[in-house]
């Protein structure tokens, strides 16, 4: 019984604390909750002639691409979501990227001569319009690649603000019914509007839950891999266990033998 607790709580800690660690981005996007008592965001629409162009750093081969940004959001939007989801869906991908790439650009990139790169694990998904219709099957392509045009022009110039300025709209494809707040991931600063908000309706989600199982040793060389003097003494029940959690139910701090991991 001992040792199934310690299991569960090492596959609890890394479920949810360890990938803190390991993943250099985080990508939460947020669905708007303009009802919200403590979030108001509204979708405005900017200035158009203030951003026409964005240059576009092509990781694989260093080469920066200045093209129209409304070109890009497309090409963004047919990579970060399925075509075959609901309209209305697409449209709010559009209004995110939009704002995530315009904050971008406002504030200052990570990259010295671009705006933004094409790797989604740095900032967001970017796949060519050919190259995006050559991984459709060629009878869905017209069809699909209209729905995502159709979505961003719906929404052309459209970006979530807060207080009036363009939001950083981080996102991802599910929170597990719940975001968490984004201090609580990146630490540092927080952002007023990237509170802790419940997601119902995610369940149906292929990616909802997961489950990890790991002998003691392979958790052992996990852990040695960023802690190299951990030691953990499996007879002890103490030897791991959350010590509290985050506001959304995560696991804050966690101990495993002689360290204790958090992130805050
Ligand atoms: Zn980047």
């Amino acid at each position: 019984m001992k040792r199934i607790l310690i299991y569960i709580v090492a596959v609890i800690g890394i479920c949810f604390i360890i990938p803190i660690f390991f993943t250099t981005k985080f990508k939460i996007k947020e669905i708007f909750s303009p009802n919200e008592e403590k979030v108001m965001l509204d979708i405005e629409k900017y200035s158009y002639s203030d951003f026409q162009t964005i240059k576009l750093l092509h990781k694989s081969s260093g080469e920066v691409e200045e093209k129209p940004l409304d070109e890009y959001i497309a090409e963004v939007v047919s990579a970060e979501i399925p075509a075959d989801y609901d309209i209305e869906a697409i449209k709010a991908q559009s209004v995110s990227a939009r704002s995530y790439t315009l904050y971008k650009i406002i504030h200052g990139s990570k990259h010295e001569n671009a705006d933004i790169c094409d790797d989604y694990a740095c900032c967001q998904a970017w796949l060519s319009k050919d190259n995006r219709l050559s991984k459709w099957k060629e009878e869905e392509r017209v069809d699909n690649w209209n729905k995502i045009a159709e979505a961003v022009n719906s929404t052309i110039r459209e970006v979530a603000t807060y207080d009036g300025q363009i939001i950083d709209a981080f996102f991802h494809s599910n929170s597990g019914g719940v975001t968490e707040t984004a201090a609580n991931v990146w630490g540092g600063s927080d952002f007023p509007y990237l509170q802790s908000v419940e997601t119902s309706g995610e369940d149906a989600y292929a990616q909802y839950s997961s489950e990890v199982a790991l002998t003691e040793e392979e958790l052992l060389n996990k852990l040695k891999t960023e802690f190299s003097d951990i030691e953990i003494d499996f007879s002890n029940e103490e030897s791991i266990k959350i010590i509290d959690y985050t506001e959304s139910n995560r696991v804050k701090t966690v101990r495993f033998g002689n360290k204790e991991i958090a992130r805050s």
